[in-house]
């Protein structure tokens, strides 16, 4: 491989761990680094939290030191755009007309957040720009409206009442994290913004935003000095889509995190890729995942790759209600909890057919690592004994 060129499109953190393992795995050819962004890779997670609420440097979210990239002859390019993939020249042509050779490609070209039509004049939060321009909302102060109780949603609503902002949290669904948590969690999640004093209002959909004020159907308005958007984001496979890569969901990979083209691997948000332990494909939108899929494409680009099969991790940090989500369930027959429910201090287990699919611990620390042995597992769980807190985690699996 020595005197090839391996690109990877796409500065953030699942693009920045790829070029690092390709190093650290001894490549010696040539490895670029593309990022459409003015800064070197970051972590996005402090945007939403220290950093928004100016708690945080700038300095403590990158990914590495700036003299990281030169140190290990990592071509770093920052502020390009990669256009298009060319598969028969083998080329990627960027912005301004250049044109990159390479051997193998990573796409780590991320997410954007999802837009709510109607909703221009709102802030939006995914990069150090989002973020510097909401960090002034809060630094000013008012009535702030926070459309989608999501992760960002919630976390920014967070963020604005730790701020001092009056927040109004605005969600179609029943209660807050429902479409990922279910209704009973989404209920806990309700009450701790209830009681920092967030107006939640649910089951609420938006009709019109404009001069200071959201209106929801049914006629009733939101008045606000500033608006917030958190409703999702969408994978960028545009260059993928132009090339003609297989897409369903996102980049759609393999679970080594081979796309449909020869030679080019997908990493982090924007991959839909087999995953061997649920038996599906999956598209996973956090930090954790970038943090090892990129490694692992690497490995993969290097041909020493192993199936991807880590379990989904994330985590989010809402006032000082800190929580660890591991596992993935879409479907479940109950959820059992162990600990202290109103004392915010507990686990939850969502259960299927007696299996653990997934657990989050919630202000109880250390135990993500029992929690994955568990659903590695496989076995059958007692949800008696789940409850009970004297049973050692460990002894379950
Ligand atoms: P991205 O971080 O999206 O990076 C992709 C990069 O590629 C971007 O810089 C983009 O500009 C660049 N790019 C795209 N297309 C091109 C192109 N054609 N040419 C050149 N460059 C291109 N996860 C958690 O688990 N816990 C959290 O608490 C948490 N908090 C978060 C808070 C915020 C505000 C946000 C936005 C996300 C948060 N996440 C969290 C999610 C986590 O940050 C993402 O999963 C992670 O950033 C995904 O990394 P990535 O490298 O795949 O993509």
């Amino acid at each position: 491989m020595s005197g090839e060129t391996y690109v990877i499109v796409g500065g953030g953190l699942a693009g920045a761990k790829a070029a690092e393992t390709l190093r650290g795995e001894g490549f010696d050819g040539r490895v670029v680094l593309i990022g459409a962004e003015p800064d070197r890779p970051y972590e996005r997670p402090p945007l939403s939290k220290d950093y928004l609420r100016g708690e945080a440097e700038r300095e403590t979210a990158y990914v590495h030191p700036a003299a990281y990239y030169e140190e290990h002859d990592i071509e770093l390019r920052t502020e390009t755009a990669a256009e298009a993939i060319d598969l028969n020249t083998r080329e990627l042509a960027l912005a301004g007309g250049a044109r990159l050779p390479f051997h193998r490609l990573l796409l780590a070209t991320g997410a954007e957040p999802r837009r709510l039509p109607g909703a221009e004049g709102a802030h939006y939060l995914r990069d150090f720009r989002d973020s510097d321009a909401l960090r002034g909302v809060l630094e000013q102060g008012g009535r702030l409206a926070v459309i989608g109780g999501g992760w960002i949603g919630c976390e920014v609503a967070a963020s604005a009442r730790q701020k001092g902002l009056e927040v109004t949290l605005i969600e179609q669904a029943a209660a807050p994290l429902e479409a990922v948590l279910g209704h009973e969690l989404g209920e806990i999640y309700a009450a701790i913004h209830r009681d920092h004093g967030v107006e939640l209002l649910t089951g609420a959909s938006v009709e019109a935003i404009d001069g200071g004020q959201v209106t929801l159907a049914g006629g009733r308005v939101v008045p606000c000095d500033h608006v917030a958007v958190g409703i999702g984001v969408v994978p960028r496979t545009e260059l993928a889509e132009a090339a003609g890569l297989q897409l369903d969901n996102g980049i759609v990979a393999d679970n080594r995190l081979r796309t449909s083209a020869d030679g080019v691997f997908a990493a982090g948000d924007v991959v839909n890729a087999w995953h061997p332990l649920f038996n599906a494909r999956l598209r996973v939108e956090h930090w954790h995942n970038a943090l090892e899929q990129g490694p692992a494409a690497a490995r993969s680009m290097l041909d020493t790759g192993e199936p991807y099969d880590r379990i989904p991790y994330f985590f989010s940090d809402q006032y000082d209600v800190g929580m660890e989500y591991a596992g993935h369930a879409t479907e479940w027959d109950e959820v059992v909890f162990r600990g202290d429910v109103g004392g915010r201090e507990f686990i939850a287990f969502w259960l299927k057919d007696g299996r653990l699919l997934a657990g989050m611990n919630v202000n109880v620390w250390d135990v993500t690592d029992d929690i994955q042995a568990l659903i590695r597992s496989g076995a059958p769980v007692d949800p008696a004994r789940l409850r009970d807190p004297d049973v050692e985690l460990a002894s379950l699996a």
